[in-house]
């Protein structure tokens, strides 16, 4: 007998009929003698529904209450799916996060988990009841709810897999599994059989929703095999597992993220220290920067440029407002931008591939606005409108056509 944890997004429990179809994979996985617990997601679109629902009432609602509302999503799907289950006639529980044993830091809105008590868990699995947990959340040491951030599901369903020492962690969704770009918007995008940890972590970070980056993080630190699979076609999806069979692909995929704002400032004094000031600036508010660019110093000037998310652009500003060095300089704030990268280990030892990706967007004629690399990713930063097609381009100069 295997211990198994299946996790189900948001569309696989979108209404009564996808919450009966995830109930019959779940039983099905339980009758053939495993023990089962189950994380899901809030229903469809009810998380941006009550985000919506907040900002009608307050543009600017505490991080608190944030929580306790999106809290509530996941709430209705564990009770829903439970009761698909009973309808079936197998045993089961549903749990909050809570009742689950997550407790978290005190990071309202990206709470990280700290542990998990697995008693009530681990006592209702002896019981041989189905468990079924809401993803996302937890509690934090004054008792309150907190949420892990959007696509936190994953995060607990890893979680999860690693504290029980589960023998396989199953992350059903939408879609077949991993592609080489985000099948909906890249026709040719072909489903990858296996895929490195790394790898994984480099895609999710850069922009595939598929899994969300903490949840693979957390899954190469405790070795937690994943499986993304379909929760609607019953066919094999794609391994996310420490090593693969050698591949002779040079890329394994191709994402976009619009979440991108673009700050720069002209006109800065040619001087040491210039760069440390406003990164240290911005850090005071632990504002992440992303991609950075200075222009070469001219006549006892240069230009700095650097890419934050889109929350944090105004935030970013207002804190160099406050520098007198910024004083008098035009700075902007683009919001218009997107990143489009690529992602592979095998370009290490590929010279051409900053080339080929490269002629792929002139062949577009798309400018690219800013360059990033490391050894197994490159990112660029262009044109929000411009971003599908340069997808699409960069997949098609690198990825055969099957
Ligand atoms: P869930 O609700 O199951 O958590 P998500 O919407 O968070 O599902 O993630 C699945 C979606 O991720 C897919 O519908 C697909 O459009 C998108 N996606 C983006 N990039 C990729 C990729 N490289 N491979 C697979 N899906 C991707
Ligand atoms: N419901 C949350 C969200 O929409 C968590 C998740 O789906 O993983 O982000
Ligand atoms: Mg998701």
């Amino acid at each position: 007998m295997a211990l198994i944890v299946q996790k189900f997004g948001g569309s696989s429990v979108a209404d009564a009929a996808r919450v009966m179809n995830v109930a019959r994979i779940v039983t099905d996985t339980y009758k053939a003698g495993n023990d089962v617990v189950v994380v899901v997601s809030a229903q469809g679109d009810t998380t941006d529904d009550l985000i919506e629902k907040a900002h009608e009432i307050n543009a600017n609602p505490s991080k608190r209450e944030m929580d306790q509302l999106l809290a509530a999503g996941e709430q209705m799907s564990i009770s829903l799916l439970a009761m698909a289950i009973e309808k079936l006639g197998f045993p089961v529980r549903s749990l909050l996060g809570w009742q689950a044993g997550f407790n978290t830091n005190s990071v309202y809105g990206a709470a990280r988990i700290k542990n998990i008590r697995t008693n009530r868990l681990e006592a209702e699995i002896a019981k041989h009841n189905i468990v079924i947990v809401a993803g996302f959340q937890g509690i934090n040491r004054y008792n309150d709810l907190t949420t892990l951030g959007r696509g936190g599901s994953d995060t607990s369903a890893v979680a999860i897999a690693a504290v029980l020492h589960a023998d396989k962690c199953q992350i059903f969704t939408d879609v077949e599994g991993v592609y080489t770009a985000d099948p909906r918007k890249v026709e040719n995008a072909q489903k990858l059989d296996e895929i490195t940890y790394d790898e994984m972590l480099q895609l999710a970070t850069l922009g595939a929703q598929v899994l969300n980056n903490r949840s693979v993080e957390m899954a190469k630190k405790y070795s937690v095999e994943l499986e993304v699979l379909s929760s609607l076609n019953p066919v094999p999806g794609t391994i996310v597992k420490e090593k693969i069979k050698m591949e002779k692909m040079l890329i394994r995929g191709v994402t976009k993220d619009t979440d991108v704002a673009v700050i720069s400032i002209v006109g800065l004094s040619d001087n040491p220290g210039v760069a440390f000031k406003v990164f240290s600036k911005l850090a005071q508010k632990k504002i992440n920067v992303d991609i950075i660019l200075q222009s070469v110093g001219r006549d006892g000037t240069k230009d700095l440029s650097f890419t934050v998310s889109r929350e944090n652009g105004p935030l970013a500003i207002a804190q160099l407002e406050e520098m007198s060095i910024i004083e008098g300089k035009k700075i902007t704030c683009k919001t218009d931008a997107a990143k489009v990268s690529i992602v592979g280990a095998g370009m290490e030892s590929h010279p051409g591939t900053a080339s080929t990706m490269f002629e792929a967007l002139y062949a577009q004629n798309i400018n690219i606005q800013m360059i990033s690399t490391s050894e197994i990713k490159i990112s660029v930063i262009i044109d929000e409108k411009e971003a599908d097609r340069a997808v699409s381009a960069v997949h098609d100069a690198f990825i055969p056509n099957e």
